[in-house]
């Protein structure tokens, strides 16, 4: 016998808990893991970025016309009155992110609060077909059946914390396509002719990171497997094989101007000392006084503005923040997050192909797409099967 339910959200993260938190009728939330909310609890080192002051299609890649509809019904405002609703203290802090104040507990706590009683963990969706007008579920613990499905079961980066491709493989069953999952928000490996960077381990320094048409200023990490930080992170999100800039003096407008008089080079530069004579190693230029750089010398040294390499490819998706890729939009309606190929299927959240920036933009795109579900599921209730 199954176990019956009107709707059954699959994942108890961010979106499944969001969607949750604002149905009104009869619901579950089925969590693989041992807990509700993995990723929420560590997200922010531990205090959850949440959103950003800052929301706009500019932020995403995946169908930008999709992406745009969903932000429109729910914006930074929007989110920030729920915020205010539910008491969550929180700063806004550089780049217009906002995080909790103290922990991310103070995001998880109210949205657990709305799905009291209702989350059943332990319990990994394993399949799912849909007969006689049902969802039949098999799960690790038995079956369950519902009219309402939503996946919310996120990508597949992190799987420590409970990740599964379930979800694409769900969109499959229904016809669905899955644009390739990769890692993104993840850092770089390194060709042997930037091992350099390796000696650099734990150093960090502000740096533009520019990829294709998107720059990025922020910290740059050197790392024992390569390069990470911040402006790394992002700048992950829109490579695809190929060149990377990296101005390592960005407030630097004319480095000519900089290398004048009787200090030594890796003095002027004003940068750690043990970045500036790695680099100086690795271009072949002798740390001496500025006014003995010759044209060679100077010529070289304008890679510090102008750093191009080829990642040899990324940290992989144990290490990644999200999975870029996923359940391709193409097929979901943007109104509703239901498919268009099969009647109240909804998707939410990260396992479709919309991927965000570093700052608060994939919860806040988890969150936004899970009160669309939500919205259009109490909205069918009142015509129910
Ligand atoms: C270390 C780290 C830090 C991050 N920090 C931030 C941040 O500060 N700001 C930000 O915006 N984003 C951040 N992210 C990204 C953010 O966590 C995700 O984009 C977001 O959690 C996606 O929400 P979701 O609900 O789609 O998926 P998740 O939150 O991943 O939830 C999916 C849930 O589904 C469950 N599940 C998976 N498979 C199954 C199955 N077969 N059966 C049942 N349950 C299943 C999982 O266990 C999980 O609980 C971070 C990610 C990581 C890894």
């Amino acid at each position: 016998m199954s176990k019956f339910c009107n709707t059954i959200i699959v994942g108890a993260g961010a979106s499944g808990l969001m969607c949750g938190a604002h149905l009104k009728s009869d619901f579950l939330i089925l969590e693989g893991a041992q807990k509700p909310a993995g990723k929420l609890a560590v997200s922010g080192g531990g205090r959850c970025n949440f959103t950003n002051e800052n929301i706009s299609v500019e932020n995403y890649t995946g169908e930008q016309e999709f992406i745009a509809s969903i932000l429109q019904k729910f914006s930074f405002d929007d989110m920030l009155g729920l915020a205010k609703k539910w008491k969550i203290p929180f700063d806004v802090c550089k780049n217009r992110q906002l995080f909790c104040s103290n922990t991310s507990k103070e995001i998880i706590t109210p949205l657990l609060e709305h799905s009291k009683g209702r989350i059943v963990t332990n319990t990994r969706l394993i399949s799912v077909s849909f007969e006689k007008n049902e969802f039949t579920l098999q799960t690790t613990v038995g079956v369950y059946s519902c009219n309402n499905l939503v996946i919310a079961s996120g990508g597949v980066s992190y799987p420590l914390l409970g990740a599964s491709d379930i979800g694409y493989s769900v969109a499959g069953v229904f016809g669905h396509a899955v644009v390739s999952p990769r890692p993104a928000l993840v850092g770089f490996t390194v060709q042997p002719g930037e091992s350099w960077f390796k000696e650099l381990s734990g150093i960090s320094i502000p740096a533009r990171v520019s990829v294709g048409l998107k720059s990025f200023v922020d910290s740059v990490l050197f790392a024992h497997k390569g390069i990470s930080g911040p402006a790394i992170l992002n700048a992950s999100l829109y490579w695809e094989k190929g060149l990377i800039t990296i101005d390592f003096l960005p407030d630097t407008k004319e480095l000519e101007s900089l290398l004048v008089g009787q200090k030594q080079v890796t003095t002027l530069l004003g940068l750690p000392k043990r970045f500036s004579k790695a680099f100086l190693g690795a271009i072949g230029v002798e740390d001496k006084i500025a006014d003995k750089l010759t044209a060679t010398d100077k010529e070289k040294l304008s890679k510090l503005k102008n750093y191009n390499f080829a990642p040899a490819g990324t940290f992989g998706l144990t290490k990644a923040e999200i999975t870029k890729g996923g359940v391709s939009t193409v097929d979901i309606n943007p109104q509703t997050m239901e498919s268009r190929l099969q009647k109240r299927l909804y998707f939410a959240g990260e396992v479709l192909d919309v991927n965000g920036e570093l700052g608060g933009y994939n919860f806040h795109f988890a969150f936004a797409s899970a009160l669309l579900c939500a919205k259009a599921i109490n909205a069918s209730s009142k015509h129910p099967v």
